[in-house]
């Protein structure tokens, strides 16, 4: 048994930071990463052996709960029939089929390794097959690590972003506009200032990466009545929100149609996949059919692709989103309780099976900026007070929480036991 603090330590010796994805740090929270050794159902066990229900989830991809015992089978079964082909394999179509089957917007979709690669790839296709260069993005909405993405607002002007990590060139970031999330009005104004010079819009359908904010009403269909006024390309990233707040994800949820899906998270099951889809008249242009590059090694992974169908196929069970969202509702109506009880101004937002906690005075949540007011000092105690308590939250005020189907009423009991003694030691 070693402690995760002498784990850590011999980390930092040898991968940045300690870690593979800085989030995992703690640097938004202080302290030393807990670090995991195994996980089952909705719990995940430290290096010491310490248990804590889990509402992580590994940021989104256990829906089902840790090491279900069905996608456990589909993996080692797959894997014993060897690791990577590097040529087609049957499974690939049944996961296509499954995903065109239940995304009312995809019909044609392409399989990739992380979130990352599908957002890139889907802006690469959504200017190759409109021919102009400019996005537009909005402020708190993280769609991965790539060049074009990794951009923030310009001081005042419309027109320039300004890349958000070195190395990110001033060139690239140019052409990434950056407005407001649930703020109709300024996307209507750019539109009618640059309209026919933008490629697309991507958004999350439910924001996921500035803790967890709803599209507020109206907001997702001036999204597609400017793109379809301009013949621009409306790209939802369901990296987060696919399959979790809903069978037939957020497009399905608001009833809004974008022209090209970006997924990842649930559809891997846990293992390393993403993927990016839309219509046969969009898709069509991607190589080898048409003329946008786009390819990968290990893209379509047998291993991978087991898990994530599985983890679809079991999701289809009748009344399984609606159970997970009772849940997550039972969950945050205790946690605001219990907050309540002890005095503390606190908030929730909750769509389906993802949740956000808001230290904060006020009670609706809906904007970037409010959410950049909520205490943070609140959230770091809290966030320890329930780590302690066996209780493992997103390590960050900044990212939304997960409920998996294996979470049963008494974990969501205890964590409310757990919440009640925290907050009143706020
Ligand atoms: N889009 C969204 C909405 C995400 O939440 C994330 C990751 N949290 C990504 C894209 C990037 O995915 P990945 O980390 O697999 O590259």
């Amino acid at each position: 048994m070693t402690q995760a603090s002498d784990l850590f330590s011999q980390a930092k010796k040898f991968i940045p930071g300690g870690v593979n994805s800085p989030v995992r740090s703690f640097s938004g929270v202080g302290g030393t990463p807990v670090y995991f050794d195994r996980a089952q159902g909705p719990y995940v066990y430290d290096s010491e052996g310490k248990r804590y229900i889990d509402y992580v989830g590994s940021w989104g991809p256990m829906i089902l709960g840790h090491a279900d015992p069905e996608v456990i089978e589909a993996v080692k079964q797959s894997a014993e029939k060897g690791l990577s082909f590097g040529a087609p394999t049957e499974i690939e179509t049944r996961m296509a089929e499954k995903v065109c089957e239940l995304l009312p917007a995809v019909e044609m979709v392409r399989m990739v390794s992380s979130g990352t690669e599908a957002t890139m790839s889907a802006i690469r296709l959504a200017r190759g097959f409109s021919g102009r260069d400019k996005i537009v993005k909005f402020e708190g909405c993280y769609h991965g690590h790539s060049d074009s993405l990794l951009v923030k607002a310009g001081s005042g002007a419309l027109t320039f972003g300004v890349p958000s990590s070195p190395g990110v060139p001033a060139s690239v970031a140019a052409d990434t506009i950056t407005l407001t999330y649930n703020d109709s009005d300024s996307v209507r104004d750019l539109f009618a200032k640059l309209g026919e010079q933008i490629a697309c819009i991507i958004v999350e359908p439910v924001a996921g990466n500035m803790n967890c904010i709803p599209p507020e009403n109206g907001f997702l269909q001036t999204l597609r009545d400017v793109c379809d006024r301009y013949g621009s390309l409306l790209i939802f990233d369901e990296v987060m929100t696919g399959f979790r707040v809903g069978l037939h994800g957020a497009q399905g949820l608001y009833g809004i149609k974008p022209d090209l899906t970006t997924l990842g998270k649930i559809i891997g099951g846990g293992m390393p996949v993403g993927a990016f889809g839309g219509s046969r008249r969009i898709m069509g242009h991607l190589a080898p059919l048409g003329p946008v590059y786009q390819a990968g090694t290990l893209s379509g992974n047998p291993v991978a692709m087991a898990a994530g169908l599985k983890t679809l196929e079991l999701i289809c069970r009748p009344g399984f989103h609606d159970r997970l969202t009772q849940q997550t509702t039972q969950l945050l109506g205790g946690l605001q309780q219990r907050a309540d009880q002890a005095g503390i101004a606190f908030t929730t937002n909750q769509v389906g099976g993802m949740f956000g906690l808001f230290f904060s005075e006020e009670k609706a949540i809906k904007r970037f900026s409010q959410v950049m007011q909520c205490n943070q000092d609140r959230f770091k105690r809290f966030f320890h007070g329930m780590l302690e308590q066996g209780i493992y939250l997103a390590p960050s005020a900044f990212e939304a929480g997960f409920v998996s189907a294996a979470h049963g009423d008494a974990d969501i009991q205890n964590t409310l036991d757990a919440a009640g003694t925290v907050f009143n030691s706020l």
